[in-house]
């Protein structure tokens, strides 16, 4: 069995580099559990360079998204080049937060394309806003994926596309909010059945899934075991104690 994921996704925290040091000190101590994982921190840009390497002996760097253009001269854009070069080697495309700010299926499946292109991990973020009584929430999750990965060849994205399901209900809450493991465990079923309708089950049995929304060290224990190849976790990687607590669980 290939190692589990684990995604730290510090969006625009912490506001020092001080903290970031207090942060990656507090990782290292576990260093060995991280290197029994795939572990990435997709860290603001300006930490690029020292989470890179704080964590090179246990970790790799990913990106909180990836830019459009990759040739001709952009102000204000960080290339992939760049973000390459840093040591990335996966990028979370397709985030909600960035879905809510305007970005488009459209743009996602060309982020794809262009993070396949680069040979960075594309991971694919998808998750519905509120669960539907009737079960809408399942037939807007099959849409989100097609549209994501429409005019992608499926042996570009054999074996390297991941898919993070994070329901926005259940992003940046607790883990008292975060989803029930039976509900869970149903969406990633689901998710298979739709990659398997759209590419084949060659391609879902060999795409890995992640979960993220509210992860905490006090609910990892419920979903860890139904079904998901990992986790992407946002406010409670921000602290080494708690990432430390919930990279232990997921190597027991
Ligand atoms: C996220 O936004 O990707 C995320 C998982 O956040 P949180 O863990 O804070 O819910």
């Amino acid at each position: 069995m290939s190692k589990k994921i684990l995604v730290a996704n510090w969006k625009n925290h912490p506001e020092s580099l001080d903290e970031v040091k207090v942060i990656l000190k507090g990782l290292s101590r576990k260093s060995a559990v991280y290197k029994k994982l795939n572990f990435f921190i997709a860290p603001p840009l300006s930490y690029l360079e020292s989470v890179s390497k704080g964590i090179k002996s246990f970790g790799s760097l990913a990106s909180q998204d990836i830019p459009t253009v990759i040739e001709g001269t952009h102000t204000g854009i960080v290339s992939v080049n760049i973000l390459k070069n840093f040591g990335t080697r996966l990028s979370i495309i397709g985030h909600s937060e960035r879905r809510a700010m305007g970005e488009t299926n459209k743009e996602i499946s060309l982020k794809i394309k262009i993070a396949l292109k680069s040979g960075i991990i594309p991971l694919l973020c998808v998750g519905e806003l509120v669960r539907g009584k009737e079960g809408e929430h399942f037939e807007f999750i099959r849409e989100q994926i097609r549209l994501s990965l429409e005019g992608i060849k499926k042996a570009d994205l054999y074996k390297k596309v991941v898919i993070a399901y994070e329901p926005i209900w259940a992003i940046g809450k607790s883990a008292k909010e975060a989803i029930e493991p039976k509900d869970l465990e149903q969406m990633i079923i689901f998710i298979k059945k739709v990659l398997t309708d759209l590419f084949g089950r060659d391609l879902a049995e060999n795409t890995m899934i992640l979960y993220g929304g509210s992860v905490e060290a006090t609910n990892i224990g419920s979903i860890m075991d139904v079904g998901v190849d990992g986790f992407l976790v946002g406010h409670a990687s921000l602290e080494a104690g708690s990432l430390n607590s919930i990279a232990s669980s997921l190597i027991s």
